[in-house]
């Protein structure tokens, strides 16, 4: 028969993207629209990176490499993971993928099975539920509220373990909500996969952008723990190479054979000479995070103080990566200009329609309470976006 995939077909759409569109086609259309919709860093690619590339391919290291990328990326890979995490692994536990999304979709084809339940906080990135679904698994949706700093209580994670719980998804620092956790919350979680023997797929791609506390890898407390966890990270946002497209992981040799073996098939390897440039990246000059840290740390502090200053939104001080979750739930229920807000996309739609700012409404990440706004944008365009919200709840 002609149907087509069942599984596939309900993958949903991202709803971030109707907003971003609409945004998108404004602007087109000439009208100065603020957009706090930004996914990645606003900086280009350090020159040495760039560079690096170029060289490779005027040498015409142009082609096809291992499966799970090259040798000397994968022990660069090793070293940054002694150095910044206190990590242990051997080439042989990296797999090198098409950024990071590319590398978290392996790691659940690797490690799930049909019926198996994989636990995505919630708000969530939104790319985690269709990715476990993709896998044949089913997403099992954990609150992480506000008052708890949007991080996981170690009761209602335990509560939410049956005997199908394959994995529980970590993300710090957080997209959507800027969430680091501390030492001490990472350990609790440690010790509830280690109780019930389940695994931890460990988020870190926000790692260098962390302003408040320090980065941990929940990996690093021991062997049990490393065992169950499968680290992955990537480019994208510490070198801003989001278009380079290289994540990685760091796990147990059987899962990185595994998803070698699936990516082999698949994709093959990860472009070359981003390979070469991420070498560059791990290897060479570390100033340019120092640069971009020290910028969204500035942005970050004038658009929390600024949106606590805005009478009915509110939000807490995220530690770490570019977004903000504004509360808007004082918003719900109110009407401004005509217009009644009954949902975060309401509340999205009226600003875009209102005052010509795009922010991302919480539905997409299973929250209807907030909107996200990223700073990974000029402090010019932040200030003069606040100022319009500002102007659009009088
Ligand atoms: N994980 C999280 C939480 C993200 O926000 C992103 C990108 O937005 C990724 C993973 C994927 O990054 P990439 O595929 O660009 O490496």
């Amino acid at each position: 028969s002609k149907d087509l995939s069942m599984k596939n077909m309900k993958i949903t759409d991202s709803v971030t993207l109707a907003i971003t569109a609409k945004a998108k086609k404004m602007r087109a259309d000439g009208i100065d629209v603020v957009s706090f919709g930004a996914g990645e860093p606003d900086f280009n690619t350090p020159k040495h990176i760039r560079d690096a590339a170029i060289a490779a391919i005027e040498k015409g290291s142009n082609g096809y490499t291992a499966s799970s990328g090259m040798p000397e990326l994968r022990q660069a890979i090793c070293d940054k993971l002694k150095e910044d995490n206190q990590l242990d692994y051997k080439p042989e536990n990296i797999v090198v993928s098409n950024g990071a999304k590319h590398s978290l979709h392996n790691v659940l084809m690797a490690i799930c099975n049909p019926g198996d339940e994989v636990i995505v906080p919630v708000p969530y990135w939104v790319s985690y539920p269709e990715l476990v679904k993709l896998a044949d698994a089913v997403p099992v949706l954990v609150e992480t509220p506000e008052e708890n700093g949007f991080k996981y209580d170690g009761v209602s994670l335990e509560k939410a373990i049956t005997s199908k719980t394959k994995a529980i998804i970590l993300n710090s620092p957080n997209n959507p909500t800027g969430t680091v956790y501390t030492e001490n919350e990472l350990k609790t979680i440690a010790d509830i996969a280690v109780k019930h023997d389940i695994y931890v797929i460990s988020d870190e791609i926000y790692e260098k952008l962390t302003y408040d506390g320090r980065h941990v890898s929940i990996a690093s407390f021991g062997k049990e723990i490393k065992d169950l966890t499968i680290v992955v990270n990537g480019m994208s946002k510490a070198y801003a190479m989001t278009g380079w497209r290289i994540g990685y992981t760091a796990s147990t040799k059987e899962i990185a054979n595994i998803m070698t073996n699936v990516q082999s098939h698949a994709t093959s390897n990860p472009n070359t000479v981003a390979q070469y440039a991420s070498i560059e990246a791990l290897k060479g000059d570390q100033e340019p995070i120092n640069e971009m840290v020290k910028a969204f740390i500035e942005r970050r502090n004038y658009m929390v103080d600024k949106i606590n200053s805005i009478e009915g939104i509110s939000c807490r001080k995220p530690e770490g990566a570019f977004y903000v979750m504004v509360n808007i739930s004082k918003t719900i229920g109110k009407t401004f200009r005509g217009k009644t807000i009954h949902s975060s996309m309401d509340f999205a739609e009226y600003l875009l329609d209102s005052v010509k700012v795009a922010v991302i409404p919480g539905s997409g990440f299973g929250t209807d309470n907030y909107v996200r706004l990223s700073y990974a944008t000029s402090l010019d365009n932040i200030k003069e976006g606040l100022n319009r919200i500002e102007a659009a709840l009088k």
